[in-house]
């Protein structure tokens, strides 16, 4: 009895410190902090499982607790920055596929449950099986193991077939609260093959919000599961994951103008070169030295970083420079979009780790405005987020997603490569603009260059 109360007692703490991380997760100044603060709930949550009653096989525990462990220690520090969106798709496939698994322990041993913990399993087991599945095609595709799009014929009625008849079985072992091993096994792998065949088509753009619906359903999968062992612990860990997640897929969903119904069934492809604004004009060059003059004597000059920065690794650089030009009288701002880069949240990771302060980091709703009295906005690595068609074009896939206003400035510096097209691989008008100029290059050696250029201007 007092065990069990100091048990419940200390998950009380847990649940109080995932929701302090959660809060200070959300200001890039406590971030690190919030962190800290979940962390320090998980481990506590997991030292005081091991009292919990029927937990006996303490060996088999701290092996799985020293492979995922290790695992996941191994990963974070080894995977490179742009690789993170995998990985947090593998990580919340894993949460998903553990509830799935918790389901599928219970209904084996089904004899003991009524019907509402039967059915709360196999909520939590499809949704797990789900998110599992689906969030390994996630991985697969953003790991480049996989073609972006996989679209089958009439792909749709196959997922409203395999839907309804994943629904019919769940709901035959949830009513009679037992099944067959065989039937088990069928609902099982009904529910990993929707996930799969849920995540084939889609692609582009829309990565990214299906990467934090598969992070909610995660969360609720293993809210049920919870609710089924009776763990108060894991009830308040799957609220806490699945209501965040909710809230970022909704903010994802509404930055990109695009309806969750539209992602999951009328996919942007991300192959097709078409939905872009007809480049009208011609490229033009820029040398590094005409781009450091006109930033160097710029009165205003606004910074949208993209994934290209951060492919390039040049937030450093990019710190750098906006010193040097605030250093000669220069107002520089970064504007940030909401899903630049490969992950939420991703240039401010950046911009944050190069030290840019805070108070001159900017969201789109907050500086869009500025474009059209700033000189120069520099472009380094963006490409969708400041695409005009998303504006104009009715047939473009972006059509509807907001943008910078990067075309509104007096004149755009793009950073790129070559004529290499953006997440979504659609062209974008922009770039052959009258007001714009290319400077090409990979990101961090053409900051360097632009720093070069800018400091003996000034000396
Ligand atoms: P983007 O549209 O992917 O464009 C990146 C640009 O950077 C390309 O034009 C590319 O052109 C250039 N580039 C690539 N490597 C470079 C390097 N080393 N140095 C310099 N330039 C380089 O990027 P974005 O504007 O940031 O837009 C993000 C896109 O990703 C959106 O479509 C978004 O929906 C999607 N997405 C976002 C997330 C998220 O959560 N933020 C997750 C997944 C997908 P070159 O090849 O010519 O250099």
């Amino acid at each position: 009895m007092t065990a069990k109360l100091l048990i419940n007692a200390s998950y009380f703490i847990v649940a109080l410190l995932f929701i302090l991380g959660l809060k200070s997760m959300s200001s890039p100044l406590t971030a690190r902090r919030g962190i800290l603060w979940a962390g320090a709930g998980m481990v506590l949550a997991t030292l005081v499982t091991f009292g919990w009653p029927g937990m006996n096989n303490y060996t088999l525990m701290l092996v799985a607790l020293a492979a995922g462990g290790g695992l996941s220690w191994w990963s974070g520090k080894a995977v490179r920055m742009t690789d993170m969106p995998q990985m947090v798709a593998l990580y919340n496939g894993m949460g998903g596929g553990a509830a799935a698994a918790i389901a599928a322990i219970e209904l084996v041993r089904g004899e003991t449950h009524g019907s509402l913990v039967a059915s709360l399993a196999v909520l939590g087991g499809l949704i797990g099986a789900v998110s599992f599945s689906g969030s390994l095609v996630a991985f697969a595709k953003l790991q480049g193991i996989m073609r972006k799009t996989l679209h089958l014929p009439v792909q749709n009625t196959i997922n409203m077939f395999l839907a309804a008849f994943t629904f019919l079985v769940a709901v035959m072992i949830a009513v009679y609260g037992h099944a067959s091993t065989a039937k088990i096994i069928l609902f099982f792998g009904l529910s990993l093959a929707l996930g799969a065949v849920i995540t084939m088509p889609i692609g582009g753009a829309d990565m990214p919000v299906v990467i934090s619906l598969f992070n909610a359903l995660t969360g609720l999968a293993v809210g049920f599961e919870g609710a089924v062992l009776n763990n108060p612990a894991l009830i308040i860990a799957g609220i806490v994951v699945g209501s965040a997640g909710t809230l970022l897929t909704r903010l994802m969903a509404r930055a990109m103008n695009r309806s969750l119904v539209n992602i999951l069934f009328k996919p942007i492809t991300g192959e097709s070169p078409a939905g872009g604004l007809a480049a009208t004009g011609t490229l033009k060059e820029i040398s590094a030295l005409d781009a450091a003059s006109l930033l160097r004597y710029a009165q205003k000059v606004i910074i949208v970083p993209g994934y290209g920065m951060a492919v390039g690794q040049a937030q450093h650089k990019v710190k750098e420079m906006s010193t040097l030009l605030e250093e000669a009288g220069v107002d520089v701002k970064f504007a940030i979009h909401p899903v630049a880069g490969r992950m939420p949240g991703h240039m401010n990771v950046l911009l944050a780790e190069a030290g840019v302060p805070y108070d001159k980091i900017f969201d789109l709703e907050e500086i869009n405005d500025e474009f059209s009295h700033t000189d120069v906005a520099l472009v380094v690595g963006a490409n969708d987020v400041v695409n005009p068609a998303a504006r104009t074009e009715k047939t473009s896939p972006l059509y509807g997603m907001p943008i910078l206003n990067a075309d509104k400035a007096h004149t755009v510096i793009v950073i790129k490569r070559g004529k290499g097209t953006g997440y979504s691989g659609i062209e974008n008008a922009l770039f052959s603009a009258n007001g714009t100029r290319l400077l090409y290059g990979n990101a961090m050696a053409a900051v360097s260059a632009l720093i070069k250029d800018i400091k003996e201007l000034s000396s």
